[in-house]
């Protein structure tokens, strides 16, 4: 690890959200995509399997490899589908897996590829025409109001069609995305998903009874379970992010706990007199007689360069002053007279007064999932 600052993964918060979410009575999918949204995809996996966890949802084919290769057993879905490459697409870097090599990776490892438009359906029947298990299980995704990925509920009997002429696929998951379910004043939105989802699967379970349903993120679990479907599929609130921070729904998340901590050294630590100014540009011009320290984390790490934002350092908060610049930030501690190089700024939890995911958003004018996200490039 080439720089000074850490995050730390508490994993017994983890499954404590885990069996927070596992009390509404839903089996779950938990979603470990973008290397378990910063957290470390196979930490995070092991410790799910532990509890029993059965079910994972990743993002692409690879994430689902990598967990393979760990040893992670059960059902593995690549929610970015296979890769929608031709072999030979002369403008596609060699690193980039073809949909064929995608789609071999994801037989070979047992990953349960997410089909979302005709071509991959297509190609998905003709490379398993011959294939020795005569039943690869596929999941189905359904756009019910994302418009990102995914059939259409009314494609369904267009789809079943296509599935007559190739009965080596298995349809075993039937998903949809949820576009607004963590805005309440969206609820109506979010109910018309819900029935153009029980829709679609009506169709399918005509001729597959037994295909199981995931609708439900993290917000839905939380706020409507019953619309959920066999499958949640919660990403965010494991992590400890409340998705109804600021809403009227608030409560419902207030039980999560959460799950990453980021910190750095502070490097200096010295008097700044009134009217001196601080860092690029002089952009900090000190008010009064203040004590300034340097935390050894930056925009390179993740840290983005928006003025605003604060660490906890000693379990005080220290606002950041001056330009983030691309390893240091630099704090007002001048409330804080104890505090020494070699003491750890947290830009993420800290100890008297945690600094939590959803402020560090609104410091930075984002989503929590981005923090986690950024921040989880740092190295344990
Ligand atoms: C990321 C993602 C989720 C998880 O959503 P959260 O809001 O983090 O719970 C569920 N389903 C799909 C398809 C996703 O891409």
């Amino acid at each position: 690890m080439k720089t000074l600052c850490r995050i730390r993964i508490h994993l017994d918060n983890l499954l404590h959200n885990l069996d927070f979410l596992r009390a509404s009575g839903k089996p779950l999918m938990p979603v470990i995509k973008a290397d378990a949204y910063g957290h470390g995809l196979l930490a995070v996996a092991a410790a799910l399997s532990s509890q029993g966890v059965d079910h994972f949802a990743v993002g692409a084919a690879a994430e689902g490899v990598e967990l393979r290769r760990a040893g992670i057993r059960g059902t593995v879905v690549a929610l970015l589908g296979l890769s929608p490459l031709d072999a030979g697409n002369p403008t596609a870097p060699p690193t980039l897996p073809t949909f064929d090599e995608d789609a071999r990776a994801a037989l070979t490892h047992d990953i349960t590829p997410l089909i979302h438009d005709w071509s991959a359906l297509d190609r998905m029947a003709e490379l398993t025409r011959d294939h020795a298990a005569k039943s690869v299980p596929i999941a189905l995704k359904c756009d019910t109001g994302m418009a990102r990925l995914g059939f259409l509920p009314e494609d369904m009997p267009l789809v079943l069609d296509r599935l007559a002429r190739a009965p080596q696929l298995r349809p075993d998951l039937l998903v949809s995305h949820l576009a607004a379910a963590d805005e309440p004043e969206q609820d109506a939105f979010t109910h018309e998903q819900t029935r153009a989802f029980r829709e679609a699967a009506r169709c399918l379970r005509r001729t597959f009874p037994d295909i199981r349903l995931s609708l439900g993120n993290s917000a839905c679990l939380l706020a409507f379970p019953e619309q959920a479907g066999d499958l949640a599929r919660p990403g965010f609130a494991l992590y400890g992010g409340n998705p109804f921070h600021g809403t009227r729904r608030d409560v419902l998340g207030l039980g999560l706990a959460p799950v990453m901590e980021a910190f750095a050294p502070i490097l200096e630590v010295h008097p700044l007199r009134a009217g001196q100014s601080l860092g690029y540009g002089r952009a900090f011009v000190a008010p009064r007689d203040m004590l300034a320290a340097v935390a050894g984390i930056g925009y390179a790490d993740g840290f983005r360069r928006m003025p605003g934002a604060q660490m906890s350092v000693n379990g005080m908060r220290a606002p950041v002053i001056g330009r983030v610049a691309m390893q240091m930030t630099c704090l007002d501690v001048t409330g804080i007279p104890s505090v020494r190089p070699g003491d750890m700024a947290h830009v993420l939890g800290g100890k008297a007064r945690p600094i939590r995911i959803e402020e560090v958003a609104a410091w930075w004018g984002t989503i929590p999932y981005e923090v986690t996200c950024l921040l989880g490039r740092i190295g344990r």
